[in-house]
């Protein structure tokens, strides 16, 4: 009570009055800041807390403020209004908050001595930030950078505001539908203790409450990184919300505890009844004496007493049963005061390798279907993701102060970020309006960011005191769309690549014009091809105003970390030397076969058919039968009521038939297929129907062949849904196996219809073979050594069904919704409203089993960290450009080692109590091959970072955990057993934690980095120039 009125106090002076210490001096959060338990009873740990999503039936803004509640009752701010007074008034209470997103506007408009006495409950553990990232990620569809940048600023914001104590400890992932090895992995690098979620599927949770599984040691990188990404894992019992009859927010329907026994409704024995009985239940299916009950669910505590006063009683009452012979004991807890409890249980755990995908929650439910869903947006995710990298790394190479505003906007960029990491955002899971707004917010930061790329080059450029001019940037280039390069017959390109390596890349610009001649960075003249616009990149609707009738393809050697200037301009009427022709030839019901081949591969296509029939890797002399074609799935359709009746929507992947069917009776493409064939690029531009069409794209010195799909609008005259394949079939034996990568990361096998830790009773032969395919997918035939590996360019989901066979859903669109909440079908009808058009890439290589690593990990870090364009529209010569500006440039003194890849180079606050006003730079450095993956570039290797950028030395590096909220030396983590630990000295004692020893890094900060191994630093710098 007397903090209470301390805080009565605390509204009525307002800021004059000094802060006062209303809470005890040293803090006492963390596990020993956990009500007590009772020994020898059953512990239920009663977790209050409330799930935000940070968008789904509504935008993030209108959850905060609790507007259109005619879609959904939910306002976040009144949960922490509401939440923090009963805190406030009794000691024994807990709350956890999470999504850092909303926590985060709620702070901003607080009072200080409201946010003073927000810190004191912090400091004594009564309220506790769980996860604490800016959201709850998903799982499937994030890759790996945007999930550890979103824990981050989410950790960032705790870290500055409440110091250690807002720390969290604990990962709670309770409401993504399926679970990434790779999250688990992470987490563990990020220094969690534990995680907790809520969905598994139903087959795999029967089988664990029947064993007292649901608790176990999850292995994040058993081949690479061994203990330090263990995670203690805990699937919750009753999803994420209370158990029957015990939900008391206003938004629930249960009986409230009626205790004045002189009245009618007088109900406490007939709550305790129940209470014994679900005590009970959940107790026979977990190992140890302690429960957790998640007293809440989504949006609630609006009104907290609701739920606290019943709270309340529902301790009393059954705590004054243990007089009576009860041996169950109720508390208030949080997720880590449970944990805390586990670990002292001292038990060996069982342990668990592969992940949680895919998820099904009845057998003709599999959330497979937003593996692809609103695959546009997953694409802008992964592009904007690309730019946010650009922009920090620009803005610390350039050291740009905090004068020109960069860091105001490189933040809206970041968070906005942050916010499509959640688990209905690049889900594809949330509502259409609530998806253009998640587009809004990327765009909104991309045009702030636009601003920071701008400042850095006006430091980068200049070789004297003039400026250069501004930069203009072109985000519809993957439609061959650039008004930049439409509308200016002279212009210059500047290419920033944020690999510390020279990258090869082929430019590919649209124009006007037939005939351009491009100069080089070193004035030289570079090759050019001119190349039509298919007719069907012209069809696409978002183009509409675009002028360009072709696209100008140049190769470049791009600097490591640095930008490379050209020169381009249209020659009228006169074809420069260095441009190169471009035939086209139609493909005809007599044509032979059409080959399209560099030195590396070759492809042949059927001259009549014009579809794919085989492709060669000619150095090493290997051969594959293989065809591709674009297939289709009817969705099936349903209300839902019973398992049979599960319609295909916006989580779920249904198909109505256990095939996919083609475009036509007979597959031929001769009618609009043709060859572009020149020096520099060959296409073969294909048509499987109207709505579904494909280039076949060879470069000259590419070991891939990128096969660009453009498929959309799919019609739906026919009232049915349709799911769209691009389905490879080839002569590969690859027995049932096959490989995708979790979040851009490590790659794990998939066996098809199997799961590794149950007997999987197979109800849906397609979608129950679906996984992620975050970056790529391979099947491996062992016997003849060749590997078939396709990477995509955004988050997909897909497999290998039959032997031989790699399928990946491309584009989805359905008219009924799945009944899981989002009350929408899936039907995207693009800018024109008559149905959206998707394009993107799947890059196809064949080699053998042990060269394939080093391709696909190459071109994923290509993909994911692509080349940035922009564009000055000068009417000036090189020779006069280059007097004034550099044409070329690096930001590292040498290119890193083919298996490092600088995962983040920013600007950062440190990790001191206060922002650093050194301004420290956060690194992180990363090995990007996998133990045993390439006979040479899996070895572990070394960087000397000390001298490695060009505009600053560091002076000195402090290591941090993999989320940089803590120095790795002061990182303590429980220790856990699992079943399979052999027992040693070391497993016997009786410490609870383990300890991490940075290793300690010589003179000249050599960092030494093992397989998989990505090590997070803070540097502090000096200045170069
Ligand atoms: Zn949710």
């Amino acid at each position: 009570m007397n903090y209470f009125i301390y805080l009565l106090s605390f509204f009525i002076c307002s800021a004059q009055c000094a802060p006062q210490n209303v809470f005890s001096s040293a803090p006492t959060c963390g596990y020993s800041s956990c009500n007590p338990v009772k020994d020898g009873m059953i512990n239920v740990h009663l977790v209050p807390h409330t799930h935000d999503d940070v968008g789904w039936l509504k935008t993030v803004d209108q959850y905060y403020y609790g507007d259109k509640n005619d879609i959904q009752i939910a306002g976040v701010q009144y949960i922490l209004d509401s939440v923090i007074p009963q805190l406030i008034n009794d000691p024994s209470k807990r709350f956890i908050y999470v999504e850092i997103a909303f926590f985060a506007r709620w702070w901003r408009e607080q009072t200080d001595s409201m946010r003073h006495v927000v810190k004191g409950l912090v400091a004594e553990g009564r309220l506790e930030f769980i996860l604490g990232g800016w959201c709850m990620n998903d799982e499937a569809s994030t890759h790996y950078n945007a999930i550890i940048d979103q824990h981050t600023i989410g950790f960032e914001f705790l870290r500055q505001n409440f110091k250690d104590c807002g720390r969290p400890r604990v990962a709670w992932q309770i409401d993504p539908f399926g679970h990434s090895r790779e999250q688990a992995s992470l987490f563990a690098q990020m220094g969690f203790d534990g995680l907790f979620f809520g969905r598994l599927d139903y087959e795999d949770k029967d089988n664990r409450l029947k064993q007292k599984t649901m608790e176990m040691i999850w292995k994040g990188s058993p081949k690479n990184l061994g203990s330090v990404s263990e995670l203690f894992t805990g699937a919750l019992y009753s999803g994420y919300g209370p158990p029957g009859g015990f939900c008391w927010d206003t938004i629930c329907g249960d009986s409230p505890v009626m205790d004045d026994d002189r009245l009618h409704d007088y109900n406490v024995p007939a709550v305790m009844q129940n209470l014994v009985k679900a005590v009970n239940d959940q107790a026979k299916h977990y190992q140890t004496k302690h429960l957790i009950w998640t007293m809440g669910s989504d949006f609630q505590y609006s009104n907290a007493n609701t739920w606290f006063k019943n709270l309340d009683k529902l301790i009393k009452y059954a705590n004054a049963m243990q007089a009576n012979g009860s041996n169950i004991n109720l508390l208030y807890s949080t997720p880590s005061c449970y944990l805390d409890q586990l670990n002292k249980a001292g038990l060996k755990w069982t342990s668990k390798e592969d992940d949680f995908f895919p998820y099904a929650s009845r057998g003709h439910s599999y959330w497979t279907g937003y593996f692809t869903s609103r695959t546009a947006l997953k694409y802008y995710v992964r592009r904007t993701n690309n730019f946010l990298q650009v922009t920090k790394q620009m803005d610390a190479l350039a050291l740009l102060e905090d004068t020109d505003n960069s860091t105001y906007n490189i933040v809206i960029l970041r968070e906005a970020m942050g916010v499509a990491q959640h688990h209905d955002a690049v889900s594809g899971t949330e509502k259409q309006a609530v998806a253009y707004d998640y587009a809004t917010r990327l765009a909104n930061g991309v045009n702030e960011c636009e601003k920071v790329i701008n400042d850095a080059y006006g430091k980068l450029m200049p070789l004297g005191s003039q400026k250069p001019p501004s930069h203009q940037f072109c985000t519809l280039l993957n439609i061959s769309s650039c008004s930049v390069t439409e509308n200016n017959k002279m212009f210059q390109l500047h290419i920033y690549n944020p690999i510390a390596r020279p990258v090869e890349y082929y430019v590919k610009l649209p124009v006007v014009g037939k005939t351009y001649s491009v100069i080089g960075p070193d004035g030289k003249a570079i090759e050019t091809q001119v190349v039509p616009i298919s007719p069907d990149t012209m069809r696409i609707p978002e183009r509409s105003g675009s002028l360009a009738k072709h696209d100008l393809v140049f190769p470049t050697t791009l600097q490591p970390l640095g930008f490379t200037t050209y020169f381009i301009q249209m020659t009228a009427g006169k074809k420069a030397k260095t441009g190169h022709e471009t035939k086209t030839l139609p493909l005809s019901a007599t044509s032979a076969n059409v080959v399209l081949q560099n030195k590396y591969i070759s492809l042949t296509f059927d001259g009549q058919s014009g579809m794919l029939m085989s492709m060669q890797n000619l150095e090493k002399e290997i051969s594959l039968t293989i065809s591709q074609e674009f297939r289709f799935y009817f969705s099936q359709a349903g209300n839902n009521s019973k398992d049979e009746f599960q319609a295909s929507g916006a989580y779920i992947f249904r198909p109505n038939d256990t095939q996919s069917y083609n475009f036509s009776s007979s597959p031929s493409l001769t009618t609009k297929s043709y060859v572009q064939a020149g020096q520099i690029v060959q296409e073969l531009v294909q048509s499987f129907s109207p709505w579904a069409t494909q280039t076949v794209i060879l470069y000259e010195n590419a070991r891939f062949a990128e096969f660009q799909w453009t498929v959309g609008p799919i019609p739906i005259d026919d009232k049915l849904g349709k799911e769209v394949i691009s389905k490879f079939t080839t002569d590969l034996k690859n027995n049932g196996f096959y490989y995708t990568d979790a979040n851009g990361r490590e790659i794990l096998e998939r066996r098809r219809d199997h799961r590794d830790t149950w007997a999987l009773n197979q109800s849906e032969p397609i979608s129950g073979n679906y996984y992620p395919i975050n970056s790529r997918i391979f099947i491996q035939d062992q016997k003849v050594n060749k590997q078939l590996t396709i990477l995509n360019d955004r988050s997909q989901g897909g497999g290998s069904i039959q032997d031989g066979e790699i399928e990946i859903m491309v584009h989805r669109r359905l008219l009924h919704d799945d009944s899981l909440g989002v009350g929408e079908p899936l039907n995207e009808t693009g800018s024109d409203g008559k149905g959206l058009v998707v394009r993107g890439s799947h890059y196809v290589f064949l080699d053998t089993l042990e060269a394939s690593a080093s391709l696909h990990r190459e071109k994923a870090e290509e993909l994911f960290m692509a080349p940035q364009l922009s564009f000055t529209t000068e009417q000036t010569k090189y020779s006069d450009w280059s007097k004034n500006f550099r044409t070329t440039w690096s930001g590292v003194k040498q290119a890193l080692p083919r298996n490092v890849h600088l995962l983040t180079l920013e600007q950062f606050a440190g990790t001191g109590p206060e922002p650093s006003e050194s301004q420290p730079f956060l690194l992180r450095l990363e090995h990007m091959y996998e133990i045993d993956e390439d006979a040479t570039l899996s070895k572990p290797v070394n960087v000397s970072i000390q001298d490695l950028f060009t505009t600053f030395e560091i002076t000195s590096a402090t290591e941090l955990t993999l989320g940089a909220n803590l120095p790795l030396s002061q990182l303590e983590r429980l220790k856990w057993m699992s079943a399979d630990d052999v027992d040693t000295e070391s497993t016997k004692a009786h410490d609870p934690s383990l300890k991490f020893k940075p290793s300690q890094l010589n003179d000249s900060l050599t960092v030494t980095l093992k397989p998989m191994q990505i090590r997070t630093f803070q540097i502090e710098i000096k200045n170069r120039q």
